[in-house]
């Protein structure tokens, strides 16, 4: 837009010379047309302050107990990130969080042994990671041995696995490992038998995928970080060809619990995800990092919370306590026009949903509770309620 304002400042200035007139009428003709007579700010310097003043409701602690299925603490090896962590989880509510970061082996041991040993078994549980990378013959059969391994050392899922599954992740003979990949086909059956869920996360926002452009939604977070830019035809899958390759994976594994992460990427299309939803009755989604796509939209978000309350987990993705609370004030509160926490994810303000009580609690413990295995369950209220 800059770009524009300045070549347009120039051919006025020649026309003015030519004319034989001064500034002011030049700026005449560029307020005609709707433009500043001042340089305008940039995207990042424009910071208005609202003047709306409405009823204001924050949220520091969740209404109900809640299962984080998308935690990614610091390391929880060490007792003192792990009475950190704690301390965070008791002022907002999260009675169990979901350890999603990449733990196998000794990584998760270690993990597992240490909140034991400080008293929070009941507080965390933990998902063990895949080695995917140089996928080939046999590799799928080793993968799941592992997992076997995992879960008999205490682990209740996989995951989280990362976009890096499908858009980076090279085979050992240096193709792409697709999604659907036939060697993995037996880590897939074998966390069905084990009956742990599979989060996965695929993609990235769909405009990631799109030309870098004055039009796109997600500008400035992909002007920020060169590692979002996925637009790149020769390097990288389309969005929608990463979805098309994910479902195929999931269509070939009816009996496995599926978790699409940050709802698939699919916020901002609700009835896309409606559709995975009904195609796929082994499907969840996990709602992380996408807080800005339901809260420009309360209401439609709200009936579509209503209609799939049964499916959809509370998650956080990074671990970030203030950031918490804008979570709880969306979903419970009906309140208007508020800030988000993340300004490259989104130039617009949040609304409440307003969510009922029986969905609020599914969404926040009553689904994980249910397609997690060995969940403990002091804190939360009695299943009955429900
Ligand atoms: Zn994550």
């Amino acid at each position: 837009m800059r770009g524009t304002g300045v070549r347009e400042r120039v051919v006025l200035s020649a026309a003015a010379v030519l004319a034989g007139l001064v500034l002011a009428p030049a700026a005449g003709q560029a307020q005609r047309r709707g433009q500043p007579t001042i340089p305008p700010p940039s995207i990042v310097e424009y910071k208005p302050r609202s003047t709306l003043v409405v009823p204001a409701h924050p949220v520091p602690r969740a209404k109900f107990p809640v299962v984080d299925f998308h935690g990614h603490p610091p390391n929880l090896s060490s007792a003192e990130n792990i009475q950190r962590v704690i301390g965070a989880m008791d002022s907002l509510n999260i009675q169990v969080m979901v350890q999603a970061n990449p733990s196998s082996g000794e990584r998760l041991t270690q993990q597992i042994a240490a909140v034991r040993a400080a008293g929070h078994a009941d507080r965390f549980v933990f998902f063990a990671s895949l080695d995917l990378r140089n996928i080939e013959a046999g590799s799928g059969a080793r993968i799941a041995a592992q997992l076997e391994e995992d879960v008999r050392a205490g682990a209740v899922g996989i995951g989280e696995i990362m976009k890096s599954f499908g858009l980076s992740i090279r085979k050992a003979d240096g193709s792409r490992l697709a999604l659907d990949d036939p060697e993995l086909d037996i880590v897939w059956q074998t966390a069905a038998r084990l009956d742990i869920p599979v989060f996965v996360h695929t993609a990235d926002p769909a405009e990631f995928f799109q030309p870098l452009d004055y039009n796109n939604e997600r500008w400035l977070e992909m002007a920020m970080f060169e590692n979002r830019r996925f637009f790149d035809r020769s390097r990288f899958p389309s969005f929608d060809d990463l979805m098309a390759e994910r479902d195929r994976m999931i269509a070939r594994h009816p009996d496995t619990k599926w978790v699409v992460a940050h709802l698939s990427w699919y916020g901002n299309d609700l009835g896309r995800l409606g559709q995975l939803f009904d195609r796929h009755p082994n499907v969840y989604g996990e709602l992380g990092a996408i807080l800005y796509d339901l809260g420009r939209q309360p209401r439609f978000a709200r009936e579509f919370f209503i209609r799939y309350q049964d499916r959809i987990l509370f998650g956080k993705d990074s671990f970030a306590p203030a950031e918490y609370p804008y979570y709880w004030r969306v979903f419970e509160t009906a309140d208007e026009y508020f800030d988000y926490y993340r300004d490259y994810h989104a130039f617009w303000k949040l609304y409440g949903m307003d969510l009922p009580d029986d969905v609020l609690r599914k969404v926040y413990y009553g689904n994980a509770l249910r397609i997690i295995p060995r969940m403990p369950l002091a804190g939360f209220p009695e299943s009955g309620s429900l």
